[in-house]
């Protein structure tokens, strides 16, 4: 393929890449989007890899990077379940990054690349600094974010004493070795500063997400996604590849937006949420079940009386949570749902920006069980319909539904808009125990008047509350 079919290529991909996120961007056009990704991706690997920069020697390389990849992709995609799929996308955003870093040392060391002016050489040489500096911070961060995600680390924030001015030093450390970096006479002499920044970068990352309450852990899933992005525009700056820069900032930007949307959804400042120490009661993961200090009485509720209720209902909120997807209850919601609206129902789904544990988390699980889009509502176009609500339908979620949020300045989830489900006439929660939530924080809720908790696996309790309305 010759460089000027390459290009024409490359553009293709440029386009089909952001017809994909254009696509991605509403649950309609999801799949069409999705495919228009594949093309793009598939367009752009035939391109680079029968371009003109990569000689037939390299095939082998190249093949065998593709069986050993694609091997693991498939183990992985085949194995890993959805609730998983969180820690994935983290490990996935760390790969990133390393391949930024390594790319980063091959230039620096490759002895082919020649320049035809020391300002060229500058050029190149800062934008490997820069690369490995994004590549690092985002592969340690990513890491961490993994463990935090897979609950292999507790989700309470490391608050160093100083840690401001351990990041001031460590950003003007990083400056100063990267003028000695870019004045160094040869590769030997280059290497020691670029490995120091490198040190730098990793203590960084682990650093940055360590202080990162649980509560706040979906701005930095966001957050890493858009370093991935730019770690790899650097890659593309580091190989001179038009493609990779523009895919790279295509990322870079829309993880930013994400992480912007997800600040404003959980009403934080990105700057404070990156400083680190929000969510200081922040806890593990809801899996490791931490028992919450009962507040008062708790009213249970029986499946079939649930389903009692819900037959009587005029309106009906469901507010799915993480819960559900760790059930994986969403087939048997949208049974409940169409026999509900069978019986003429008013069935709604309301969706907090943060439920679950990735963006967008219960749009995916309830459009793979096929429920309308129509009948499933943002927060803000719900939150005020609950006065007229007759049941408000929680499923295995907890922290969204909060109302320590709003009543409780002292909270770690103080201030984060929530769906206001006790303003129902009557709210059911499904969920195994009294354990908290991601943030680890006891919940109100549950102890409200009007509020009745159906204890149980969210599957199985659904499984008896439809076969309950069927009989
Ligand atoms: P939460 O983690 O607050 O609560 C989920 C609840 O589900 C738990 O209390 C648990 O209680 C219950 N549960 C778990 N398994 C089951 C099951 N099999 N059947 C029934 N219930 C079950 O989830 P929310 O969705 O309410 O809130 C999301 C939280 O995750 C927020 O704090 C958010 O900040 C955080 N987060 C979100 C990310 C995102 O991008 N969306 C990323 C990272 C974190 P029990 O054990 O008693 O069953």
């Amino acid at each position: 393929m010759n460089a000027s079919l390459a290009t024409v290529a490359y553009i293709a991909s440029t386009i089909l890449f952001i017809l994909s996120l254009g696509g991605l961007s509403n649950p309609e056009t999801a799949r069409r989007g999705n495919l228009f990704g594949v093309i793009g991706m598939t367009l752009a690997v035939l391109a680079t890899v029968f371009g003109p920069r990569v000689t037939p020697a390299g095939y082998p390389w190249i093949i065998a990077a593709l069986v050993v990849g694609g091997a693991v992709g498939l183990v992985a995609a085949k194995k890993v379940q959805m609730t998983q799929m969180p820690e994935l996308v983290a490990l996935m955003h760390s790969l990133v990054g390393l391949a930024a870093c390594l790319v980063g040392f091959a230039s620096y060391v490759d002895p082919t690349i020649t320049f035809a002016s020391p300002a060229e050489k500058s050029i190149h040489e800062m934008e490997i600094y820069i690369g490995i500096l994004i590549g690092a911070v985002t592969f340690s961060g990513s890491i961490v974010a993994f463990g935090k995600l897979s609950g292999k680390i507790g989700g309470k924030p490391l608050l160093l004493p100083g840690r401001h001015w351990m990041n001031l030093a460590g950003l003007l450390v990083v400056i100063w070795f990267g003028r000695v970096f870019l004045q160094a006479e040869s590769i030997d002499a280059g290497m020691l500063p670029l490995i120091v920044m490198t040190v730098i970068a990793l203590l960084f990352g682990i650093h940055m997400v360590m202080a990162i309450g649980g509560a706040d852990m979906p701005v930095v899933v966001s957050m890493l996604n858009s370093y991935s992005g730019w770690a790899a525009a650097a890659t593309g700056f580091m190989l001179s590849n038009d493609l990779l820069i523009v895919v790279g900032a295509l990322v870079g930007s829309s993880g930013a937006i994400l992480s912007y949307i997800m600040c404003r959804a959980m009403n934080r400042n990105f700057i404070s949420v990156i400083a680190g120490g929000f969510g200081t009661g922040g806890g593990a993961p809801a899996a490791a079940g931490d028992a919450a200090q009962p507040a008062g009485e708790v009213s249970p509720i029986s499946a079939v009386e649930t389903a009692e209720l819900l037959r009587d209902a005029k309106s009906v909120v469901i507010v799915p949570g993480y819960g559900m997807a760790v059930a994986q209850a969403q087939h048997t919601v949208f049974e409940i749902t169409k026999l509900l609206r069978e019986k003429r129902v008013n069935v709604r789904f309301g969706i907090h920006p943060v439920a679950g544990r990735m963006p967008g988390h219960m749009n995916v699980l309830l459009a793979e069980a096929k429920v309308p889009y129509d009948i499933v509502l943002e927060m803000d176009e719900i939150n005020e319909d609950f006065p007229e609500t007759d049941v408000a339908m929680v499923i295995g979620a907890n922290d969204i539904v909060n109302p320590a949020a709003q009543d409780d300045p002292g909270s770690p989830i103080a201030g984060m808009p929530v769906l206001e489900v006790w303003k129902a006439r009557t709210s059911v929660v499904m969920k195994r125990s009294m354990a908290s939530g991601y943030a680890g924080v006891d919940n109100p809720l549950f102890y409200k008047e009007n509020n009745r908790m159906l204890f149980g696996d969210a599957k199985k309790m659904l499984d008896e509350v439809l076969a309950a309305l069927k009989s």
